[in-house]
């Protein structure tokens, strides 16, 4: 009884913040906008090159009211959240533009407030408050843990680390999982090794040679203070038939804890944060799947279909009749896209496309716009084409950072080289084909010995730009910030 009180207490305190948050937009036009993706994906990156490019004046050609001049000057402010860190973004632009290395990546959720002043399109001096919400995708794949019983989500894990390549990463965890009778008494330490197994299972799988995505609890990958809790020493097990769970035993034990991980980490990142959202961009590393195969693309498709049905996840939990998701818009993003030669770029963007079109499917989702775009938030190459022997090739030209190694060679940091990565297929369903003829990774035939496209790139100078103002070079950053925000900037 107290917990269904403590419930409605809870429902009620979220209304009044929805209604109070509602009221203060409309004084304070405000877009909450969520950046994630899973850990590598460029959110820190992304972040730092779009509040960049809008306080310092960016090459932004698509982004309307910048490039008709509407944009009168964006700041940072305060953020709203007290008890969310601050995203660090003057040591990020430090790390980037000055000292030209790649910023720390994601690591927790953090936020920053960005004011924007404009002239609407009647001519009216407005501004808009941009609070940028920056979190880790693996905690966006746990939120359909919401809806499922340990049960259903036991069953679903095991039948999917039964799957190539995951069975082979699986095997140490199976063989502990094989010793293990969930109707036994409940037992700490098999609960502890058959975690700690399944954890290992979980990382290996995040190996850029396998680039899994599908991968919950997502906090077992990165699990902060909340490390060597009970509420994190459960695995799934291999059950005969559906609940109850005996009395005191170790899947009575899974149970409880896959619940208490639920309580302490899955329900309030959906209401303190999640629920909080009006629009959403996710980062997508396509290139690291396409790379790893098809395997590792069909698992990203599975990820995006669970990611696609978080947004209509509030519908079927307890919160949805009061604070259901708003997020009334959602972008996908593969990033990267300057390891890509320009012809690939509308490529990618298709590949992507039909990659969401059939996760849409899988996750029934009907409601907020979507669009796809393949960018690069920095732009570290440019394009040439290059002699080799007798042949002509379009390749794409970077600094490899320093201790990077291709072809023998050791990079200093300061050297350029050209890169030849490959073309992406026509047919945006071949990466999802096991027998997908000739095309396998990026690679491409004709100049494979000095195939550089997993170097990793040192950040570029900054480029002068019309308005005189240098910037930092990108690829489709600005078609990302029409869709995200431009309707509010009218
Ligand atoms: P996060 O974990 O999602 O925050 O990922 P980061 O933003 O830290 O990006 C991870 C790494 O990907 C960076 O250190 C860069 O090496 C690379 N990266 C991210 N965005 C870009 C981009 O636009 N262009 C290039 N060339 N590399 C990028």
């Amino acid at each position: 009884m107290s917990n269904v009180i403590s419930q409605m207490m809870e429902s009620a305190r979220l209304t009044t913040r929805a209604l109070f948050e509602f009221g203060d937009h409309l004084i304070h036009p405000t877009v909450r906008l969520g950046v994630t993706g899973m850990s590598g994906a460029g959110k820190t990156v992304f972040i730092t090159a779009l509040v960049h490019g809008l306080m310092c004046g960016g090459r932004f050609p698509i982004f309307e009211a910048l490039a008709t001049g509407r944009l009168a000057r964006a700041r940072l402010a305060p953020q709203p959240d007290d008890e969310v860190p601050r995203f660090e973004y003057e040591s990020h632009v430090r790390a980037l533009v000055t000292e030209r290395r790649w910023p720390e990546s994601t690591r927790q959720i953090s936020e920053l407030r960005l004011v924007i002043d404009y002239q609407s399109q009647s001519g009216a001096l407005r501004t808009l408050t941009l609070d940028i919400v920056d979190y880790p995708g693996e905690w966006l794949l746990d939120l359909p843990l919401l809806t499922k019983t340990y049960e259903q989500w036991s069953s679903e894990s095991l039948l999917l680390s039964r799957q190539p390549p995951r069975a082979l990463l699986a095997s140490n965890w199976h063989r502990c999982l094989n010793t293990l009778d969930p109707n036994g008494a409940e037992d700490e330490q098999a609960a502890l090794s058959s975690a700690r197994l399944f954890t290992d299972y979980l990382k290996a799988c995040r190996d850029e040679r396998y680039a899994m995505s599908a991968l919950t609890p997502g906090r077992f990958l990165m699990p902060g203070d909340l490390a060597g809790s009970p509420a994190f020493t459960f695995a799934p097990l291999e059950l005969s038939h559906d609940g109850p769970a005996p009395k005191g035993s170790l899947w009575g034990m899974m149970q409880r804890r896959y619940e208490a991980y639920k309580d302490v980490v899955v329900r309030p990142f959906f209401r303190e944060h999640f629920a909080r959202l009006d629009r959403q961009i996710v980062l997508i590393d396509a290139l690291a799947a396409f790379n790893a195969g098809p395997d590792a693309v069909r698992d990203l498709q599975e990820a995006l279909a669970s990611i696609l049905g978080c947004f209509r996840v509030g519908r079927r939990t307890l919160f949805s009749a009061l604070v259901s998701p708003r997020i009334d818009r959602i972008l996908f993003t593969a990033t990267k896209a300057d390891h890509l030669h320009h012809a690939s770029h509308d490529r990618l963007e298709a590949i992507l496309k039909r990659m969401i079109e059939r996760a849409a499917t899988q996750a029934e989702f009907a409601g907020a716009q979507v669009d796809v775009i393949a960018l690069a938030a920095i732009r570290s190459t440019r394009e040439a084409m290059v002699r080799r022997g007798r042949e002509e090739l379009p390749s794409i030209i970077g600094i490899p950072a320093a201790g990077e190694v291709a072809g023998g060679e050791t990079f200093d940091g300061q050297t350029e080289a050209a890169m030849f990565p490959g073309d992406l297929p026509i047919d945006p369903d071949t990466p999802f084909d096991r027998n997908g003829g000739s095309f396998r990774g990026l690679t491409a035939t004709s100049a494979q010995s000095a195939d550089f496209r997993f170097l990793r790139l040192r950040p570029p100078t900054l480029q002068s730009t019309d308005s005189g103002k240098p910037a930092l070079p990108h690829i489709r950053l600005d078609r990302a910030l029409q869709f995200l925000i431009g309707d509010r900037l009218q």
